[in-house]
C-alpha cells in the first residue's frame, strides 16, 4: 500500500521533472552555475528577470537558494507542494524553499548534525516569509506523535505573537520585523520537532516612540485599540481611535489597507492561550502597552523657570493605576532628577526637553523590556523537559542591511558615548576578527575604501559595509535613575519581573548599546559555529511592493552586496556538491565494501577507496584537506541512487540482523529458564538424594548402635533395633511355623526372644495337637490308643519294634467267614474281637502246627479248623513273655495249677506286637508282658518245664536243639 503511494509519488516527481525541464528550457536556468557567462551580471539579472516573469521566483546558486519577492500569492506552499518535496534529491526538482528545509532535515536525520539555514535580504524581501515557510513545512512533513503535537503548536503560535510586538509597517514592507530572530527548532532522534528557543536581538525601541511618515509602530498597538473588546479598552483608559494617540500617528498611516488588524488581533489572542499565558499576564501585559499609549500623551509645559511642568494629570493618573505606583512620585520622576552628591540626594527639575526625553526613555525602556519578557515567556513554553539528545535546526531571520534615511529621528544622549567611540568599542573587541575591518585596522592600501564612520564585515562573496551613524541615536534609552526607582516599586508583575531592584543597587553604568550588540553578536557566532549552514538570499524585486514589477537597477544593487556573483564563481570553479569526508564516508560507506560497516583508517582515503570503487573518474571529483568536491549533479544523484538502492539490501539485512537478535534474545532467555528449571529440579532431586541418605546412614548407624547394646536393658540405644528385631524374627515366623504335628523345625530365635520363642513353639504345638486331635477318627483313635500300649510294653525292649511302628494295626486278621462256622458256634456267647493265624509248636516235640489265634471279650482262643484246640481264659492267663530279638515267638502262660489247662501256648504270629497289644488291651490288666533276653522257660505241662532259647543269626530258623530246647534264631535287624 505505502509503497504503491511511494511510487505514484515518484511517478509524479519525474513528470514534474520533465516538465520542468521544458520549463528551464524556456525560462533560464534554475542553477545560476549551469549560466553560461557566468561572470556577467547582466546574464545572472536576464536569468533573474526571466524567471520572474514566469513566477518562478526560486533559482539555485549551487545548493544557495535565491528568492525574489513576488509580492502575490503563486500557490506554491500548497500540501501537494510540501509532499512533492519529501525527502527528494536536492537536483531532482525545481528550486524551492522547501528543497532546502528537506534537504537540512535529512542531513540532520541522517548525520545526526545540527543545521541552521541563514535568510539574509534587505528588508521586505521576504525572510521573515521564508521563514515561516520553513516552519510551516516541518510541522506539516516531519513526524508527528499527539503529545508531541503541542509543541509544534507553539513552535508555529510563537510566531504571530512575536510579530505583533516586533514587527512593524515601513516603507519598505507593511509587516517588517524590527528586531533580530535566531529560532532554534528542536527535533528527537526520530525527527519529531519537539521543542525550541528563541533568541531576539536589539528590538528597535525607537519606534515605540518615533514614526517615519508612511510608517506605523508595532502591530500590538493598532490591533489591541482595533479588535480589543470594549471593557478591555474601558479598563485600559483607551479610545478605539490610534489618531488619539500621539505614539501612534507620526506616521500618518495608523490605518493601512493591506493590513488587518482586527483579524490579527484574534490570531494573536488565541495564541496567547496556546502558549501558556494567563489571564493575569495579559492584564499586565495589556495594562504596559496601554500605559506607554498614555505615556506618549503626557504633555508638558515650561514654568517661568523654565523648568517642565504636567499641567493635565489625567494620563498620569491612568499610567499610574496601570503600572500600579504612585500617580504624584510618577509625576515628579517624569519631571524631576535625583542627584547623588556624596551622602545626600539633591532633587532638582527638568528642563521641558529633558522631561521629553524622560517620557521616551521610559516608554522605550517599558517596551523594550517586556518584549524581552516575552521572549523568555514564549520560551518557556517551548521548553522540551525530556533530557534525550536532540538535534536541531535553527533559522536565522538576519535583521541588518537596513538602509537607514538619515533624517530617521532625533535623540539626546545623556553621556559621552558617540558613534565613534562606539566604533573605537568594535575595534577593541572584535578587532582581531579576521573578517573585521576598519579603516583604522585596514592596512594603508584598504584605507582608502572604508569611511572614518564605518566597518566593514567580509563574507566569503563579498565584503558588506555598515555606516556607524546614528547607530548609537537610534538605539539610545538611558534611563534616569529616578524614573528606574519608580518602575522598580511597580506593582505590575511584568514590570516586577523586569526591573529589579538589584540593578538599582548596580551602581555601574547599565551596558552600553555597543556592549549588547558585541555580546548577542559574539553568542550568536557561538550558537551558528557548531553548525552546518544552509544559505537563502532573498531579493525585493521593487520598493512599492508590487507584484511583477522587476527593477533592475534596485535588484542589481541587491546581487552586488549580497555576494551572489561572487558566490556564483566560486560555484563554478569549484563543484556542483562538497561534503566533509567524515559525513561523505559516513552517508555512503556501505556502497564499498572496504568501508563497509565501518572504516578505520582516516575519512579522507576511505573516501578515496570508495569512490574508486563506486567509479567516480578523475574530472568529476576532487579531494580537498577536509572535503571532497564533487563537480557535476549527476554524480551526486547516481551516487544518491545507488545509496538508494543498497538501502534496501541494508535493511534487509538489518532486518535479518535484528529478528536474529530477537529470535536469539528469545531463544536465550528459553535456555536460561530451562537451565533454571533442570537446576531447580536437579536441586529438588539431589537434596532428597541427600535426605534418604542422611536418613540412610542414621538409620543404619541406629541400627549399627542397636545392634552393639542388644543385649542391654532395653534403652533409647537399642530400643527400636529390639523393637525391629521382634518384628522382624515374628513376621518370618510366620513363614516357618511347623504344618503337622511331626514336624519338629522351628525359627532360631534371637537371644532375647528365646523366652517368647518357646512359648510361641508351644503354643504352636498346643495348637497344632489339638488340631490333629480334633481331626483324629474314633476308630484311628482307638488305633493310635493300642499303639500307644504297644510302645508302653516294647519301645527300646524288643527289636523290629521301631519297623513295626509304621505298619497300620488291623481290626483283624481273620475275616468271620474264615472261621470255621461250628467255633463261631462254639464260642457264639463271646464277641470274636481279633483273630490272626498263628503257628504252634508242640510243647514236646516242637512240632510247628498252623493255627487261627482268636481273641475274645473273655478268653483266648486256640483254633485247628473246626475244633478249639485250646481255650484260655484271661483270668487264668499269667502272663505273656516275647524275646527282646526280632523273632515272632510269645508264650502264653497259664496259672499250672489249672487243672483245665494242658500248659503254656508257645505260638510264633507274623503280627506279634498287634497281637500281644490286641491280648493286653483285652485283658485289662497291666504287667503282664515280659520282654526276655537269651532264653525263657514255660511250661511244658503242669510241673514240667521247657526252655526255649532266643539267639541271632545269619537267617531265621527255628528248631529242637540237641539238649531237647527250642531254639530261634532271628536275624539282627540294623537298627
Ligand atoms: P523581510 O522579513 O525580509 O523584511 P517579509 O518576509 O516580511 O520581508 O516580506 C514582506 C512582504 O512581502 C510580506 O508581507 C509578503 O506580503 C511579501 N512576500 C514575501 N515573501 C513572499 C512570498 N514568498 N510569496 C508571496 N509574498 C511574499
Ligand atoms: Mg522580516
Amino acid at each position: 500500500m505505502a509503497s504503491k503511494k511511494e511510487e505514484v509519488r515518484r511517478k509524479h516527481i519525474r513528470l514534474h521533472m520533465e516538465s520542468t525541464l521544458t520549463a528551464r528550457d524556456k525560462v533560464g536556468v534554475q542553477d545560476f552555475v549551469l549560466l553560461d557567462a557566468y561572470t556577467s551580471e547582466s546574464a545572472f539579472l536576464d536569468n533573474l528577470r526571466k524567471r520572474f516573469s514566469e513566477n518562478l521566483i526560486y533559482t539555485y546558486i549551487g545548493t544557495l537558494l535565491v528568492s525574489v519577492n513576488p509580492y502575490q500569492e503563486l500557490g506554491i506552499y500548497t500540501m501537494s507542494q510540501m509532499e512533492l518535496y519529501q525527502g527528494v534529491n536536492f537536483f531532482e526538482l525545481p528550486p524551492h524553499v522547501y528543497a532546502i528545509a528537506d534537504n537540512a532535515y535529512r542531513m540532520m536525520c541522517s548525520e545526526l548534525t545540527n543545521h541552521f539555514i541563514l535568510i539574509s535580504g534587505e528588508s521586505g524581501a521576504g525572510k521573515t516569509e521564508a521563514s515561516k515557510k520553513i516552519l510551516q513545512y516541518f510541522a506539516v512533513t516531519c513526524p508527528m506523535t499527539e503529545s508531541l503535537q503541542i509543541a509544534r503548536d507553539r513552535l508555529l503560535l510563537s510566531n504571530p505573537v512575536l510579530e505583533a510586538f516586533g514587527n512593524a509597517k515601513t516603507l519598505r514592507n507593511d509587516n517588517s520585523s524590527r528586531f533580530g530572530k535566531y529560532m532554534d527548532i528542536q527535533f528527537d532522534y526520530k525527527g519529531i520537532p519537539v521543542g525550541g528557543h528563541i533568541i531576539s536581538y536589539l528590538i528597535e525601541k525607537s519606534r515605540v516612540v518615533y514614526q517615519n511618515q508612511g510608517e506605523r509602530n508595532f502591530h500590538i498597538f493598532y490591533q489591541l485599540l482595533e479588535g480589543g473588546e470594549e471593557e478591555l479598552l474601558a479598563y485600559l483608559g483607551l479610545e478605539r481611535d490610534p489618531q488619539l494617540y500621539k505614539y501612534l500617528s507620526q506616521g500618518h498611516c495608523a490605518k493601512e489597507s493591506s493590513i488587518n488588524d482586527k483579524n490579527d488581533w484574534k490570531t494573536v489572542s488565541s495564541a496567547f492561550s496556546v502558549i501558556d499565558f494567563t489571564e493575569d499576564d495579559l492584564e499586565n501585559l495589556f495594562g504596559i502597552l496601554a500605559s506607554v499609549l498614555h505615556l506618549g500623551n503626557v504633555c508638558f509645559e515650561e514654568n517661568h523657570q523654565g523648568c517642565a511642568t504636567i499641567p493635565d494629570t489625567h494620563e498620569i493618573k491612568w499610567i499610574a493605576k496601570l503600572l500600579g505606583v504612585h500617580p504624584s512620585i510618577l509625576l515628579e520622576a517624569l519631571t524631576h532628577r535625583k542627584i547623588e552628591a556624596k551622602t545626600e540626594e539633591v532633587i532638582c527639575p527638568l528642563t521641558l526637553e529633558l522631561s521629553v526625553y524622560a517620557r521616551d526613555a521610559m516608554a522605550k525602556s517599558i517596551y523594550g523590556r517586556t518584549f524581552t519578557w516575552l521572549v523568555n515567556k514564549i520560551n518557556s513554553s517551548l521548553v522540551n523537559k525530556d533530557f534525550t539528545k536532540k538535534t536541531v535546526i535553527g533559522l536565522l531571520d538576519i535583521y541588518g542591511f537596513e538602509v537607514f534615511d538619515k533624517n530617521d529621528e532625533e535623540c539626546i544622549r545623556p553621556g559621552p558615548a558617540t558613534d565613534l567611540s562606539f566604533l573605537e568599542k568594535l575595534e577593541e573587541k572584535v578587532g582581531q576578527h579576521a573578517h573585521f575591518q576598519t579603516r583604522k585596522l585596514a592596512g594603508p592600501k584598504g584605507r582608502k575604501r572604508i569611511g572614518w564612520m564605518e566597518f566593514r564585515l567580509s563574507h566569503y562573496a563579498g565584503e558588506v559595509t555598515y555606516c556607524t551613524k546614528g547607530f548609537l541615536e537610534k538605539n539610545n534609552d538611558l534611563l534616569y535613575r529616578h524614573l528606574k526607582e519608580v518602575l522598580c516599586s511597580s506593582n505590575n508583575r511584568i514590570l516586577k519581573e523586569c526591573f529589579l531592584v538589584a540593578e538599582l543597587e548596580n551602581r555601574r553604568r547599565p551596558p552600553t548599546v555597543g556592549t549588547q550588540f558585541k555580546n548577542s553578536l559574539s553568542s550568536l557566532l557561538e550558537i551558528l559555529i557548531s553548525k552546518e549552514p544552509s544559505y537563502i538570499r532573498c531579493i525585493k524585486p521593487n520598493e512599492r511592493k508590487e507584484p511583477s514589477k522587476f527593477d533592475d537597477l534596485l535588484i542589481r544593487h541587491q546581487i552586488k552586496y549580497l555576494g551572489l556573483m561572487e558566490h556564483l564563481r566560486v560555484r563554478r570553479a569549484g563543484f556542483a556538491h562538497r561534503r566533509k569526508y567524515e559525513h561523505f564516508l559516513q552517508r555512503y560507506k556501505s556502497l564499498c565494501p572496504d568501508t563497509w560497516p565501518h572504516w578505520h583508517g582516516p575519512p579522507a582515503e576511505g573516501v578515496e577507496r570508495l569512490i574508486q570503487y563506486i567509479g567516480y573518474t578523475p574530472e568529476e571529483y576532487k579531494l580537498g584537506r577536509t572535503k571532497i568536491f564533487i563537480r557535476f549533479p549527476r554524480t551526486l544523484f547516481a551516487t544518491e541512487d545507488a545509496f538508494e538502492f543498497s538501502k534496501h539490501q541494508l535493511v534487509a539485512r538489518i532486518q535479518a540482523t535484528y529478528k536474529a537478535c530477537l529470535e536469539r534474545r528469545v531463544y536465550v532467555r528459553k535456555r536460561h529458564a530451562a537451565i533454571t528449571l533442570e537446576a531447580h529440579w536437579r536441586g529438588a532431586l539431589a537434596r532428597k538424594l541427600a535426605k534418604r541418605r542422611k536418613w540412610a546412614v542414621w538409620t543404619v548407624r541406629k541400627f549399627i548402635k542397636g545392634f552393639i547394646n542388644r543385649n542391654k536393658p532395653l534403652c533409647p540405644d537399642n530400643e527400636e533395633f529390639i523393637v525391629f528385631v521382634r518384628k522382624n524374627y515374628i513376621l518370618n515366623l510366620r513363614y516357618h511355623v511347623p504344618k503337622n504335628v511331626l514336624d519338629k523345625s522351628w525359627l532360631r530365635p534371637p537371644g532375647i526372644l528365646e523366652n517368647a520363642s518357646d512359648l510361641l513353639r508351644k503354643m504352636c504345638t498346643r495348637n497344632l495337637v489339638r488340631k490333629y486331635c480334633r481331626g483324629i477318627t474314633a476308630e484311628r483313635k482307638a488305633l493310635m490308643q493300642q499303639k500307644v500300649v504297644t510302645s508302653e510294653l516294647f519301645r527300646a525292649k524288643k527289636e523290629g519294634y521301631a519297623e513295626a511302628l509304621n505298619q497300620p494295626f488291623a481290626n483283624s486278621r481273620i475275616d468271620e467267614g474264615d472261621i470255621n462256622p461250628k467255633v463261631l458256634q462254639l464260642i457264639s456267647s463271646e464277641k470274636i474281637q481279633y483273630g490272626v493265624p498263628v503257628i504252634k509248636y508242640d510243647r514236646k516235640g516242637f512240632r510247628a502246627r498252623e493255627r487261627q489265634f482268636l481273641l475274645t471279650q473273655k478268653a483266648a482262643y486256640v483254633v485247628e479248623l473246626a475244633k478249639i484246640k485250646q481255650k484260655i481264659a484271661y483270668s487264668a492267663l499269667k502272663g505273656v513273655s516275647t524275646s527282646s530279638l526280632s523273632d515272632g515267638i510269645l508264650v502264653i502262660h497259664v496259672s499250672p495249677e489249672d487243672s483245665k489247662q494242658k500248659g503254656d501256648a508257645v505260638l510264633q504270629c507274623e503280627h506279634i506286637f498287634e497281637a500281644i497289644t490286641k491280648l493286653v488291651m483285652l485283658v485289662k490288666r497291666g504287667n503282664i508282658v515280659n520282654v526276655v533276653q537269651g532264653s525263657l522257660r514255660f511250661y511244658i505241662s503242669p510241673g514240667k518245664e521247657g526252655t526255649i532259647v532266643f539267639d541271632t543269626g545269619p537267617e531265621e530258623q527255628i528248631y529242637k536243639d540237641k539238649n531237647g530246647q527250642l531254639t530261634v534264631v532271628s536275624v539282627r535287624t540294623t537298627s
